[in-house]
């Protein structure tokens, strides 16, 4: 199916992210944890492709177990870093196997990193524009509430963002924030510069803040004060900020929702206990 259906009507969704894994002799365990994901029933389930394209088959397989699972598939595809050629090949691939959703990405710049000649590509809406002659895929693409950390201001973000939209994006999935005010702001400023798409919202359960810090650091994300002393209090002892962690995502879900946000995205660092969970939290939400 494709996502645009899902999200279309608005009404409510809860999807989730999983990454593959970085050996192949741990594929078993990621499909695992899609098997049991599948079981909180998601709008949706994506997988994040590797920073450098060199595990594209990894990507691919969970996109199928996933499809197995009788869950619609949306499979991340980065473009920096591989030839035009190696693309359509992996376009090509996902299309052989049924694979209808593509979330269209640059991906991050690795230190000391060139551009190469035109067989590559820059930025994702060259990427989008590709895909879009390749087949009959519904394309999703990134978006960052407080901004991509390359872009100079809000107003260069949005007009670049609205290029993905112009050349064939059809969704949006944002980069994690935990204060909502941002996002609904984010939104606003969207509709406002004539983006029409569905605006998936991302969240991040935070359970580990060893784990989180690094993501946190590089994604621009401002953290808000209840959240900085949950992190404080909690951050040191497992047990307890998986608990406030789940609680905080929760919420912010619940609050959201109540803004009129319907489709949301859960960064699940691949635990299932996470995501069903914050499932059970929302069970009559979801169904209302
Ligand atoms: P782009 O949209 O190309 O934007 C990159 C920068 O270029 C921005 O600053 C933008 O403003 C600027 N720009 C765009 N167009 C132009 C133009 N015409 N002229 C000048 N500047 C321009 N990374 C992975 O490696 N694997 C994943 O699976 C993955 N999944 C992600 C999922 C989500 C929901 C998000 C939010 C991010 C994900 N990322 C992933 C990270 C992503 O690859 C990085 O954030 C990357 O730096 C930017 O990717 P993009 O597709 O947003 O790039």
């Amino acid at each position: 199916m494709k996502i645009s259906d899902i999200l279309k009507d608005n009404k409510v969704t809860v999807s989730f992210e999983v990454f593959p894994p970085k050996q192949w002799d741990r594929i078993e365990n990621t499909k695992a944890v899609v098997r049991e994901m599948s079981k909180a029933n998601p709008a949706f389930m994506s997988v994040t492709y590797g920073a450098a394209g060199t595990a594209s088959g990894f990507t691919q397989e969970i996109a199928n177990e996933i499809k197995k699972d009788n869950i619609t598939p949306l499979s991340h595809l980065t473009c920096l870093t591989s030839t035009k050629d190696k693309i359509h090949e992996v376009v090509s691939e996902l299309k052989e196997n049924g694979i209808e959703n593509i979330l269209a990405l640059r991906g991050d710049i690795p230190e000391g990193f060139v551009f190469p000649d035109k067989q590559y590509y820059k930025y994702a809406y060259q990427l989008i524009n590709d895909i879009k002659e390749m087949g009959d895929f519904c394309i999703g693409a990134a978006c960052y509430p407080e901004i991509h950390p390359e872009s100079k201001n809000r107003v260069e973000d949005i007009e670049h963002l609205k290029l993905k939209v112009d050349c064939g994006a059809q969704f949006l999935t944002s980069q994690m924030f935990f204060d909502n005010e941002i996002f609904l702001n984010f939104v606003e400023m969207c509709r406002i510069k004539g983006i029409e798409v569905p605006i998936v919202a991302g969240i991040m359960p935070v359970t580990n803040v060893r784990v989180i810090k690094r993501s946190l650091e590089l994604s621009n994300c401002s953290l808000p004060k209840k959240f900085s002393k949950i992190m404080e209090r909690f951050g040191e002892d497992d047990k307890s900020m998986l608990q406030a962690g789940i609680i905080y995502a929760t919420e912010q879900i619940i609050d959201l929702m109540a803004n009129g946000i319907n489709n949301i995205h859960i960064y699940t660092m691949n635990k299932p206990e996470v995501a069903s969970e914050i499932m059970r939290g929302l069970s009559d939400i979801i169904n209302e």
